[in-house]
């Protein structure tokens, strides 16, 4: 096996949770040689990351937009909601990885290296990365958000769903958006099979993300996402083709699982992002996780210690993911009437606390006493066990 190079770090993968990791590292002085690769560095919009925070955001130079208020509709419950403690926040993928690899070029000891991931493979005190071309890569450990865990048993999901959607990115003739009002769930209370709902972006009055968006087992037809954005562009705004140029185009499918924590592809090589498990299971938020958990693992490794594995969520967590899975798998019915109570009964800063696991148990309760009690009962019964 001819090794191409030795480096103390490879981190492969240069998405969010590998530039991430990079960012730290880089401005934390690690002074180990690193590498980052990816089959691709060049900057695409291709991703429109969002998340709430109720401190200072992370990478806060290139936020592209944030919100205080937001609408929601489901069943016979519309309103406005507004943010107090918290705000929301939305960051461009390409904008990211321009500002990441900017940084980057500013240490010499990162190297970048653009090549398809064959796989990896571990002996005892070393992690080894192959490339498609044959080419081999040795370090101390890897860090990989590029390949499925191979110990990843997927007979023990219980419930596989996936959030689906198609955005687009919609120019208007006209003011037709009001930019300070971010939709975060409008729901099409007739979709089946699945939850589908309306999730709106708007960055200027005349420019705004539409994806529709669907939690279900299977993804949809892409005419069918797009009928229910024309639909709603009509119905909402009165905005016929004409009225509008579409710009670019968003498509995701975002796993929605309980699946087991696999923090390891194997020895010294660590799982990270989204197929390293660290998306919310109920909500498919991963982009707060990943810097919680790739912020923490650098200081570490620049403190000479073992690089800590990401950590599973609290177990109080876990089962209240089990349970809204559970409802989201079985009855589009259920679920909805939980939305409707969750925003009815709680405000939207209860919510986000809670959905990104920062509740204490009183918190924890008013939540969970706010939703009818019938679905989760059966839920409950369902699930007696976390495994
Ligand atoms: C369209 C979309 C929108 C999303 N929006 C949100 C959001 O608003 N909020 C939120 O919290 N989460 C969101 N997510 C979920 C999650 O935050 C993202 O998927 C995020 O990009 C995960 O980061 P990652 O590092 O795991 O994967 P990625 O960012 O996808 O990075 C993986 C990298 O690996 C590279 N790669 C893959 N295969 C190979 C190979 N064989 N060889 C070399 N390189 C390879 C890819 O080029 C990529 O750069 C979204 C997901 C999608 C798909």
């Amino acid at each position: 096996m001819k090794i191409e190079a030795k480096y103390d770090l490879i981190i492969a993968g240069g998405g969010l949770s590998g530039l991430s990791l990079a960012w730290y590292l880089a401005r934390g002085g690690y002074q180990g040689e690193v590498l980052v690769v990816d089959s691709t560095f060049a900057p695409h919009n291709d991703k429109t990351w969002c998340f709430w925070t109720n401190r200072e955001p992370p990478f806060k130079e290139i936020i592209y937009k944030r919100w205080k208020k937001t609408w929601v509709s489901v069943l016979d419950y519309s309103t406005f909601r507004y943010l107090n403690e918290y705000t929301y926040h939305c960051i461009r993928s390409g904008d990211f990885r321009e500002y990441v690899l900017r940084e980057l070029k500013k240490h010499s000891n990162f190297d970048l290296l653009e090549e398809n991931i064959l796989d990896f493979s571990a002996n005892k005190n070393k992690a080894v990365l192959l490339t498609k071309n044959g080419d081999t890569y040795l370090a101390n450990y890897i860090f990989q958000s590029v390949l499925k865990p191979k110990n990843l048993d997927r007979s023990q999901i219980k419930y596989q769903l996936i959030q689906h959607f198609l955005g687009w990115e919609v120019h208007t003739h006209e003011s037709m958006f009001d930019p300070e009002t971010f939709t975060i769930m409008d729901f099409d209370n007739e979709f089946s099979p699945g939850v589908g709902f309306m999730y709106v972006l708007p960055y200027a009055d005349n420019k705004a993300l539409l994806e529709f968006t669907v939690f279900s087992k299977e993804p949809l037809d892409k005419k069918r996402y797009k009928q229910k954005i024309r639909h709603y562009l009509y119905h909402n705004y009165g905005l016929d083709k004409e009225h509008y140029e579409i710009g670019r185009k968003e498509y995701g499918e975002i796993p929605m699982e309980d699946r087991p924590h696999v923090p390891f592809y194997e020895n010294n090589i660590i799982n990270l992002g989204a197929v390293g498990g660290q998306t919310k299971p109920s909500t498919g938020y991963t982009f707060t996780r990943i810097q919680d958990y790739t912020q923490k693992l650098a200081q570490n490794i620049i403190q000479g210690k073992d690089p800590i594995p990401p950590q599973p969520s609290k177990f109080k967590y876990r089962y209240y993911d089990l349970l809204l899975l559970h409802i989201l798998a079985n009855s589009t019915e259920e679920s909805l009437r939980v939305f409707r109570s969750l925003y009815k009964k709680n405000s939207l800063d209860e919510l986000f606390r809670f959905l990104g696991e920062d509740s204490s148990f009183i918190q924890d309760l008013k939540i969970m006493s706010s939703v009818p009690y019938t679905p989760f009962f059966k839920a409950i019964g369902n699930n007696l066990r976390l495994r």
